[in-house]
């Protein structure tokens, strides 16, 4: 990894020294659980409850509202599944958008299947949801409308704290996927009006598989686990001590330099997007361009396939001797070579929607790896573009921005 420029931070970030540090103590010697009630069980349990203060302060949250579970998948399964079955006799309708992360689409997929009402709303060509369109959405039985805080492929932060005010005044649960906003934006419960909210340690500098969700007092939720009597009865299972310990050190230190680290970030994200709308014709930005998360950047290339773009870029050769790995919304999954949902989502033609590439960033990147990545980037698309049997240049497929003439973005949205 030495040589490696890592620009996938959406995908997961390194665990930070401090984090792992901290972590350290929980996992040799002190291996007591936290659910025994002799002094060697207790320092554990002590060491959970300050970590759940700093997750709750990192999103203005009282501490006894905050629910250690194995992740973001987790948090959002419960959500969703735990609201809807204890609300199921108000009724059977939920609301969601048609750009969410599958850990959000699966389970309302499977609520469909056992005869729940799923509302998917469209998104515009930013991927932005209007919330006049959620606030005629809700019906008498609606139950929960969940909604993602920053989209983990193109980056467009939702306006959740409007969608909040109407679902508050219609006596709405909202529930937040905050998983790539908490540690990198600032996320209160109370300004987003938010009844549930996932949050995911490795996203931000934690351990893997760890995360939590917020339940606001009186939210009416069964639980997704059923055991011990761990998390007040509402998630059993023995807690992932260190885990839970690295997501309190990674909280307490995303609090300590939220401001100055999305400050600089979103100078090196605006660069980047910059310097490749400066040096290559024919790519379209996607995703809102000021209301987007801090450390992502989402384009697409016109006339060459996203995956030959990220592979190209993760091998060394004499293009770019430092491997560089970013993602694609159109990587080969099982085979088929399909574009994201949420690229079609924007509207997107399926020839841009195959060209994308994301460039999300983390706090070890510097403006020279940026250089470096987007040099190897230019040349890599040059090469592949050369090649291409479908690529013309200026072809105005759809130029950034996506009000060019002839642009077929907007015909498709
Ligand atoms: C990463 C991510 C998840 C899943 O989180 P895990 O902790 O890896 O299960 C869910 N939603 C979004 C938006 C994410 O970015």
């Amino acid at each position: 990894m030495d040589k490696a420029i890592f620009l996938d931070n959406a995908a997961t970030t390194r665990t930070d020294p401090e984090v792992l540090e901290a972590m350290g103590e929980w996992q040799g010697d002190n291996f007591g659980s936290p659910a025994t009630l002799y002094a060697f069980g207790s320092q554990a349990k002590q060491a959970i409850e300050a970590a759940r203060q700093h997750v709750a302060d990192l999103i203005g949250a009282d501490q006894k509202d905050v629910y250690f579970t194995s992740g973001a998948t987790e948090s959002n399964n419960w959500a969703i599944k735990g609201v809807t079955e204890a609300l199921a006799e108000k009724g059977k309708h939920i609301i969601t958008n048609q750009a969410e992360h599958h850990s959000i689409l699966m389970p309302c997929g499977y609520l469909q299947k056992k005869g729940w009402e799923v509302t998917y709303l469209p998104v515009d060509s930013d991927g932005l949801v209007d919330p006049a369109d959620v606030d005629k959405a809700i019906r008498e039985d609606t139950v929960l409308v969940t909604m993602v805080h920053g989209n983990h492929e193109i980056g467009t932060i939702q306006p959740l704290a409007e969608i909040g005010a109407i679902t508050r005044e219609k006596g709405v649960y909202l529930h937040a996927n905050a998983a790539q906003s908490v540690g990198h934006i600032p996320v209160d419960v109370a300004a987003l009006s938010c009844d549930l909210l996932s949050l995911s340690g490795h996203k931000f500098y934690g351990p893997k598989g760890v995360g939590a969700l917020y339940i606001k007092r009186g939210v009416r939720i069964v639980p997704l686990l059923h055991g011990g009597g761990q998390e007040k009865k509402r998630r059993a299972g023995t807690h992932n001590v260190p885990g839970i310990v690295g997501l309190g050190k990674a909280s307490e230190l995303a609090r300590k330099n939220l401001a100055s680290e999305a400050n600089r970030l979103s100078t090196l994200r605006d660069y980047i997007i910059d310097k490749i709308e400066k040096n290559m014709d024919d790519i379209r930005l996607n995703g809102h361009r000021t209301r987007r998360l801090p450390n992502n950047v989402n384009v697409s290339i016109e006339g060459i396939e996203g995956e030959s773009i990220m592979l190209s870029l993760s091998y060394p050769t004499a293009e770019n001797a430092r491997p560089v790995f970013v993602s694609t919304g159109s990587a080969c999954v099982s085979g088929t070579l399909e574009p994201s949902h949420i690229l079609l989502a924007l509207g997107l033609p399926a020839e841009l929607a195959h060209g994308s590439v994301r460039i999300s960033l983390s706090r070890h990147n510097t403006r020279e790896d940026a250089d470096y990545a987007l040099d190897s980037l230019f040349a890599v698309s040059e090469r592949l573009r050369s090649m291409s049997p479908v690529y013309k240049r200026g072809s105005k497929q759809c130029a950034s921005g996506s009000s060019g003439e002839g642009c077929d973005c907007e015909a498709a949205s």
